[in-house]
């Protein structure tokens, strides 16, 4: 009910041409997902890359046209809703992309940019309105007065993103889009911006989906994460059920990779391989999507779709397994 985002069942098909013998084929990238994402609230969504993560931050921004499933915003669908209605939603959602240098335009004072999004919003704004505003979004992220004359290529990749993070504040949006929004930055540079994004979210009521491959980071700023494996969710739970606690084979997995700052946690903790590759979305396994690569599967797995069970408090797992297999806690 006061879910700001609920998305039902969404699935992305893009077709591709040329196949073998002219056959029709399509990647599957995401596949029947299902979240809700509450005001304020920071999801994160995890992956390998191709796992369909910046296909679903798309679909959810109303950028592509899912295959099948809803996306509810607000309580009303805007893939619904009269082109101008959805240009004024196109506000209330924004997003941060990876390569913060690729996303400015080289030419164009960072004023300007941060200030464009109001030129499109608010166009009747006095232009000294529209200069404080701008003034007041650089200051919070962080950027001093004199940067609204400078351009990009004068700024480090940190404060290059700082200046995405106001572009994407001034129209004050009720959610951002983080895809890999810290990834191309060096680690010290990481912690910084996605603290500035955890600050920002709590200060300013803002929900983020926080899209990344980088399971430290997403510890780090999540309530909420989600586990994504070839378009399909494995786990969804609250940040410390999933760290603390991880169910699914695949999650185990990706946390296991994950290198942890103490030797002695280090040695003796278990290690979860992952088997071969990851299959082609164009063709995803039959039966749990995870099964080629899953050490624990059995031939039910093979044949029958795991749903999406529900543990105790808000933990999901999508294995037909998870009441079986052996518990044991990652070290934290
Ligand atoms: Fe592994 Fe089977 Fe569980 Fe899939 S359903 S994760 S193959 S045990
Ligand atoms: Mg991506």
């Amino acid at each position: 009910p006061d879910d700001l985002l609920r998305v039902e069942g969404l699935s992305v098909d893009f077709p591709v041409s040329g196949g073998l013998w002219g056959r029709k084929r399509a990647v599957h990238a995401v596949r029947d997902v299902s979240f809700t994402l509450s005001a304020g609230e920071t999801l994160g969504v995890v992956g390998e890359s191709g796992c369909g993560k910046s296909t679903l931050g798309r679909a959810v921004l109303n950028l592509i046209r899912p295959t099948a499933g809803r996306i509810w915003w607000n309580g009303s669908e805007p893939a619904a809703e009269s082109l101008e209605r959805q240009r004024l939603l196109r506000r209330e959602m924004t997003v941060i992309f990876q390569d913060p240098l690729a996303s400015l335009d080289p030419r164009m004072t960072i004023g300007a940019q941060v200030g464009e999004p109001l030129d499109i919003f608010e166009p009747a704004l006095p232009e000294d309105e529209k200069r404080r505003r701008v003034a007041a979004v650089l200051e919070r992220v962080g950027l001093s007065a004199d940067a609204v004359g400078r351009y990009p290529h004068q700024f480090s990749g940190g404060q290059c993103q700082r200046v995405g993070i106001a572009r994407a504040l001034i129209s004050n949006p009720r959610m951002i889009v983080c895809d890999e929004a810290v990834s191309a930055l060096d680690v010290s540079i990481q912690a910084q911006i996605v603290a500035l994004l955890g600050d920002l979210s709590r200060e300013m009521g803002v929900a983020l989906l926080f899209i990344s491959h980088n399971l430290a980071v997403v510890r780090q700023i999540s309530d909420r994460v989600m586990v994504l494996y070839l378009g399909k969710v494995m786990e969804i739970a609250g940040r410390d059920s999933l760290y603390g606690a991880p169910r699914h084979p695949y999650t185990r997995a990706l946390l296991s990779a994950v290198p942890v700052p103490d030797p002695d946690v280090e040695r003796n903790r278990r290690r979860f391989h992952l088997i071969g590759d990851l299959p082609s979305p164009l063709d995803p396994p039959k039966g749990c999507v995870f099964h080629t690569r899953c050490p624990h599967a059995v031939d039910r797995c093979r044949t029958e779709v795991p749903d999406l069970s529900g543990l105790e408090g808000r933990h999901h797992v999508a294995c037909h397994l998870w009441r079986e297999l052996e518990f044991s806690p990652s070290p934290a």
